[in-house]
């Protein structure tokens, strides 16, 4: 593997998930020489909701990516069912797309080659070294190493990263989820989270005869597989029990993190690598993209202070959403107040949804936030 390791590069980027290839792409256009070392092949498939929420995919156009039509499904909004009681909300501005994680990851593939993005496959990283990182043991010198190797990332534990600010229970911000591609038509034009006793069930429309199921719990044992749970969901059973499989099962990790540093020296993190909020809002990629466009700006200025700065601002809404869902799926009482205030109150949820997409008035988000702790404290 001698003849990219040979040159000294601006960037050396460890991953090539959406992430690292977001990285890539904004690097190569702020004119830095960028190459990306991934252990898989692509297009690399991940567990994940599929789900591209507004801001997300303005966050990809701003990279010069559009989704192709055909490669994926818009909807419009999210519903929430709890039992009998429903809720659902339009996004404000913009559409939504849920996308075969492999099919995004062509399409930025595609994407990084065409801005001249070097990319290694199959191309583990080995270690840091002080003149750039280690693929399979060989050295590659970059001035810059960038951490983008995911939720696990080593990168991270290399670069003595790992110190988390706040809580430092790490148990408590951990959940495991399941992830199946169902071969039906999408029944609705919204993403469907629904809540159970013990998970949260959410249904993303990805094609005209697919969608993807993700279920995720707090239970380290893993009881819950996705066929037993969902019977405890009958409305939904009901339309899946008879689909056929369009994948196999796969399980993953989703962890609530946040660092207390996100680089140091001439590494630094991006995307899960560097901390991130519960699966269940449905954020990672758009933060991911967000992050990445920043970082590229700072690694140009060598201003990776600044990079840390607005990376935590970046977090502090996604963190308050998590905080929210994550409190809604502990305490069931409290959850069907809520409930019901969305159902009878629909600009409620809709107020909600703003927010979560980074919409409304700071005005708005406040009185209905006053109106939901009411009915929680009432819980
Ligand atoms: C069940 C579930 C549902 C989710 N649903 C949604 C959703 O609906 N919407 C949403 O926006 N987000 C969702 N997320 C979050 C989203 O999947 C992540 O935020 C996103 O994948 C982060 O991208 P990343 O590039 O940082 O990490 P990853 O996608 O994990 O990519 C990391 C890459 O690094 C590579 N790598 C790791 N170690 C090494 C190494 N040593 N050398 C070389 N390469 C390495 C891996 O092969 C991988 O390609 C969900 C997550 C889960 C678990």
């Amino acid at each position: 593997m001698a003849f990219p390791l040979a040159k000294s590069w601006d960037v050396f980027i460890a991953g090539g998930g959406p992430a690292g290839l977001a990285t890539a792409i904004a690097a190569r256009g702020q004119g830095l020489s960028v190459i990306v070392a991934d252990g898989a092949l692509a297009p690399i498939d991940k567990p994940c909701g599929e789900g591209l929420l507004p801001n997300g995919v303005e966050a990809l156009r701003k990279l010069g990516i559009e989704i192709p039509e055909g490669d994926a499904y818009p909807f419009r909004g999210v519903r929430f069912v709890d039992g009998s009681t429903k809720a659902e909300a339009e996004f404000p501005r913009g559409t939504a797309y849920g996308i075969r994680r492999t099919h995004l990851h062509r399409v930025m593939v595609d994407r990084a080659a065409a801005c001249g993005v070097r990319m290694l496959w199959q191309a583990a990283v080995t270690g840091l070294h002080p003149e750039g990182a280690l693929v399979a043991g060989e050295l590659v010198r970059a001035r810059w190493v960038v951490g983008a190797d995911g939720t696990s990332s080593r990168v991270r534990s290399w670069a003595k990263l790992d110190e988390r600010r706040g809580d430092a229970r790490s148990g408590k911000n951990v959940r495991f989820a399941f992830r199946r591609h169902y071969r039906i038509a999408p029944w609705s034009e919204f993403m469907e989270l629904h809540w159970g006793r013990e998970c949260q069930v959410y249904v993303t429309p990805v094609g005209r005869e697919e969608v993807c199921v993700s279920l995720i719990s707090f239970d380290p044992k893993l009881r819950l597989r996705e066929e037993e749970a969902l019977e405890e969901f009958p409305e939904l059973w009901s339309r899946l029990k008879n689909a056929k499989y369009a994948s196999s099962e796969r399980g993953a990790i989703t962890v609530t993190r946040q660092l207390r540093r996100v680089y140091r020296d001439r590494t630094v993190l991006v995307g899960d690598a560097s901390g991130g909020v519960d699966a269940i809002t449905g954020e990672g990629l758009c933060l991911a993209f967000q992050q990445a466009a920043l970082l590229a700006k700072c690694l140009a200025g060598g201003e990776l202070a600044r990079y840390q700065q607005t990376h935590r601002a970046l977090l502090r809404r996604p963190t308050l959403m998590t905080r929210l869902m994550l409190f809604m799926a502990r305490h069931r009482r409290a959850r069907q107040r809520v409930m019901e205030l969305f159902q009878s109150h629909p600009e409620s949820f809709a107020a909600l949804l703003a927010m979560h997409v980074g919409e409304g008035s700071a005005r708005d988000h406040l009185s209905n936030g006053i109106a939901m702790g009411w009915e929680l404290l009432k819980a």
